[in-house]
């Protein structure tokens, strides 16, 4: 959660600052900055004329009016010049600045557009790059909730890094719905029969009738619980030498609900946030699978998300920011 890529008009998100991508004069401009100030009002350029410009690689800040947003953060990127005038440095430093000024201002959320990945000519898979890694080594130490915003997904080569051959996995790997419901279907008849374990946990669940007859003839066995998800979470954690915000961190879960997690033995997690602590764990396959089922969940191959997750751990990727962009290739919601 802490980093996002979206892919959104950013003059719509409500979060406490967005950034914008402004000239140094600040006095408004084409692209996002021109989408920025007619979103706001004109009480922006107001106060924007009172900041006296901006340098390349600097930042200021305003407030956003009638934008959703509390704060509008302005910063310069450089216009590229071939990448030999220090261009990467200065774009570095755009996201760095806007950061700073985002944490003093308290804000709990910010919004970047892919600054002078437009007219400003920053060639776009590099100028996403710079984004996602600048903002990354600053969550390291800061809680934030960051977005960066994609407005134009096309020319990113986003998920490419490490997911090269993932459209050929998909291919041989992805089942559709139908197919998986056909395949079931044939192997109904072929199901074993329940086992007295799963009656009495029918019959807990109110699923299989309790007569008294048949809860007469049924020895109850001494049930002891399995390890729970949490539990499993925690003993791995200490397994691996991890410290929670680093495991919480490579999950991109917020410490709010890793401490939820972690305060609750019971605690029944959603998918995507099971999956997420399986992959910052670095599990292997069977123990994923394992980690999966305590939440009452299993990877399917008719879910597109699972395919990939299933191709990200049996090629060893577990960097969930290298799979969120696999996912944000194919239009899925990510960690
Ligand atoms: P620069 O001059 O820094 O290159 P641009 O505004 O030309 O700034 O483009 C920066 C990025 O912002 C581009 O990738 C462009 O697609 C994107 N962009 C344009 N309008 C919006 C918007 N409304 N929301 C988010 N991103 C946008």
């Amino acid at each position: 959660m802490p980093l996002k890529i979206i892919r959104q008009d950013i003059t719509k998100l409500e979060c406490d600052a967005i950034v914008n991508a402004a000239n140094s004069s600040l006095l408004g401009g084409g692209g996002v900055d021109g989408a920025i100030h007619r979103a706001a009002g004109p009480k922006l350029l107001e106060e924007c004329r009172g900041l006296g410009g901006c340098q390349t690689g600097d930042a200021k800040i305003t407030y956003g009016y009638n934008l959703p947003a509390k704060y509008v953060i302005h910063t310069v990127g450089p216009v590229y010049a071939g990448g030999n005038r220090g261009e990467r440095e200065l774009l570095i430093s755009c996201y760095k600045k806007s950061l700073d000024l985002a944490l003093s201002h308290g804000c709990e959320s910010v919004a970047f557009p892919l600054i002078s990945s437009g007219v400003y000519g920053y060639p776009k898979p590099e100028a996403f790059r710079v984004a996602v890694d600048t903002c990354l080594e600053f969550l390291k130490e800061n809680e934030m909730l960051i977005y960066i915003v994609v407005f134009d997904k096309h020319g990113y080569n986003i998920g490419k890094k490490n997911f090269a051959d993932l459209d050929e996995f998909i291919d041989q790997n992805y089942v559709s719905e139908q197919e998986e419901i056909f395949k079931s279907s044939k192997n109904a008849f072929d199901l074993p029969r329940f086992s007295k374990a799963k009656k009495i946990a029918g019959m807990v669940a109110g699923a299989v009738p309790c007569d008294e007859a048949i809860c007469e003839s049924i020895e109850m066995p001494d049930f002891e619980l399995d390890e729970s998800f949490t539990e499993m979470v925690l003993r791995k954690i200490d397994e691996k030498g991890m410290t929670d915000p680093e495991c919480y961190k490579r999950a991109n879960i917020d410490r709010k609900l890793f401490s939820k997690i972690r305060s609750d033995i019971h605690y029944r997690p959603s998918k995507m946030t099971a999956m997420a602590l399986g992959l910052s764990l670095e599990l292997p396959m069977n123990e994923f699978e394992e980690l999966l089922q305590k939440a009452g969940f299993a990877l399917s191959k008719s879910d597109m998300t699972d395919v990939i997750i299933d191709y990200a751990i049996r090629h060893k990727i577990y960097d969930i920011f290298a799979i969120n962009e696999a996912l944000f290739s194919k239009d899925l919601a990510t960690f």
